[in-house]
């Protein structure tokens, strides 16, 4: 693994505090939504490989009438450890600082089942992937793209949400995915 800082010489827009917060924005919104059962928000942040495995793990707990609940959650930090470059993709490795209340909860009631009712501390290692050879988007004013399922053209300054497919699309300029995320 290679320090970030040298990241920049690969892609020199981009930029470890704004990729930092970006992420730790992106964690937070993802045990959000997935408490919600509404995921599939977070579709467009995540590997494909990712998205799936957790939304098999979610439909699993469903079955029995459960869900992993999260609640209070607080991104204490977020620390850049490196990169890898492997097959054609950019890898990214960071530490993810999480204060929150997590358990087992009734998917209806959100009642708590089994785990502690108490804030609880924990790292999370967080791993990014991109194409190699991209670089940081720079915010260009660009309206219009196609929808990246189904190539219907969307108007990314009028819409979050395919008019086409119905699916949610990431309007902003961060073009990392969560590859996968385990608590250390
Ligand atoms: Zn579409």
């Amino acid at each position: 693994m290679k320090p970030v800082s040298e990241f920049s010489k690969l892609d020199k827009a981009f930029d470890s505090a704004k990729f930092s917060s970006k992420l730790s924005n992106i964690y937070r919104r993802l045990k959000t939504t997935s408490s919600d059962g509404k995921l599939e928000e977070m579709e467009p942040y995540l590997t494909q490989a990712f998205y799936n495995s957790l939304s098999e793990e979610s439909a699993a707990l469903a079955k029995k009438g459960r869900v992993l609940y999260t609640e209070r959650i607080t991104v204490l930090g977020v620390d850049l450890k490196g990169f890898e470059q492997a097959d054609g993709f950019d890898y990214i490795f960071a530490d993810v600082r999480v204060r929150a209340v997590e358990y087992i909860a009734d998917i209806k009631t959100h009642q708590r089942i089994k785990g502690d009712a108490d804030e609880q501390f924990s790292t999370v290692l967080v791993k990014l992937k991109r194409e190699s050879g991209r670089v940081s988007p720079q915010l260009s004013g660009i309206s219009a793209q196609n929808c990246p399922y189904c190539g219907a053209p969307v108007n990314i300054n009028k819409t979050t949400k395919c008019d086409y497919c119905g699916r949610i699309l990431n309007t902003d300029s961060f073009d990392w995915m969560i590859d996968s995320a385990q608590v250390q």
